[in-house]
């Protein structure tokens, strides 16, 4: 069900709602049931954009972050929402004109790249909340930005008829038996890979996430596969970049893994607690696991950059031979492309 505060009932977001669904208007602040299948549009007045959330321990890429929506249709095993988000329904941003005002505002002075996939998933909702219809056109008269959707979804009908000039579409990946796993209600690995093939056809930059890689007794086999089945279908020149990262979280997340109904992989890991207090695979293995997709990915292609999300500069030198610094520096590799 679509709930839309009093407050936010004439936004443009709650019309395009209404034309094709049916809404209930309700007083701003009233309890609607909480499960992840309710919508609420609301209004208010946070800031919309700001950077990855990150420690200075680990090498961060200053990727900034528009918090448009909050929650998300799919129920990952290792979801980060389930420990920071306090409701499973999904909260909409109606007043999306201070959304795009912060968009602006954000890439004013030089260029950024900026996803709405932090607090949810940024496109599986959009048939019935098209953001899109109204973000990519607002982008693309800026001059400075390029705007990624990040998600595990095929709902990808309104950007085939939207302009790709600034925006990137990417997906997060891993392999079948994984995702069947472990990413309950996302679309299945072939219905990512049609896609992501669909929109990069299309004209569409693309992307993907290795992230989190998740150990498994087949690990090689499985990633391997999955390698060698997204390189021969996906063009090269249309790759923007490919970030790689192992599995990791806060150790409260640990509690609500195995908690969860349908028992996870990871409650079968062997962990540590990182130097900022996450629990991590053992070093050694993270390596193993991020050399492997690595060298199996330059394989078949060169020219895309592959970084490392939230990885010890040790890792990064270890495996590429250089150390991509902090923050600033490390976004400047990104501009370069
Ligand atoms: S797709 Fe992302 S936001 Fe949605 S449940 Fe999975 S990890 Fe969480």
């Amino acid at each position: 069900m679509i709930y839309v505060e009093k407050s936010a009932q004439n936004t443009s977001l709650a019309e395009l709602a209404a034309k094709e669904h049916n809404i209930e208007v309700i007083d701003d602040g009233f309890d609607i049931e909480d499960k992840k299948s309710n919508i609420v549009i609301s209004c208010h007045t946070d800031n919309f954009v700001h950077r990855c959330p990150a420690t200075n321990i680990y090498r961060c890429c200053n990727y900034h972050v528009v918090d448009i929506m909050q929650g998300c249709p799919f129920d990952c095993a290792y979801c980060i929402l389930q420990l920071y988000l306090p409701h499973k329904h999904i909260r909409v941003a109606g007043n999306t004109d201070n959304v795009l005002q912060d968009i602006k505002s954000a890439v004013k002075e030089q260029k950024r790249r900026i996803g709405s996939g932090e607090l949810s998933d940024s496109l599986a909702m959009d048939k019935t909340i098209p953001l899109s219809k109204i973000i990519v056109p607002f982008v693309n008269n800026l001059d400075n930005i390029l705007f990624e959707f990040k998600t595990k979804s095929d709902v990808i009908d309104n950007l085939l008829n939207l302009n790709p000039k600034n925006v990137m579409v990417s997906w997060s990946l891993n392999p079948a038996s994984i995702i069947d796993t472990e990413e309950p209600y996302t679309a299945a690995l072939e219905r990512r890979l049609k896609a992501a093939e669909t929109v990069s056809d299309y004209g569409y930059k693309v992307g993907f996430h290795f992230d989190p890689l998740i150990m498994s007794d087949n690990f090689e086999k499985i990633y391997g596969e999955l390698i060698e089945d997204l390189t021969s279908r996906i063009k090269e020149e249309s790759v923007e970049y490919i970030s790689i990262s192992t599995f990791r979280c806060p150790y409260e997340l640990m509690n609500i893994i195995r908690q969860r109904k349908n028992p996870s992989i990871l409650t079968k890991g062997d962990f540590i607690k990182g130097i900022d207090g996450k629990t991590r695979y053992f070093k050694a293995e993270r390596i193993k696991m991020i050399h492997f997709v690595t060298k199996k990915l330059k394989k078949y292609w060169n020219k895309p950059f592959i970084y490392y999300c939230m990885e010890h500069s040790s890792i990064w030198e270890k495996i590429l031979n250089y150390d991509p610094g902090e923050r600033e520096e490390f976004e400047k590799y990104f501009l370069q492309i």
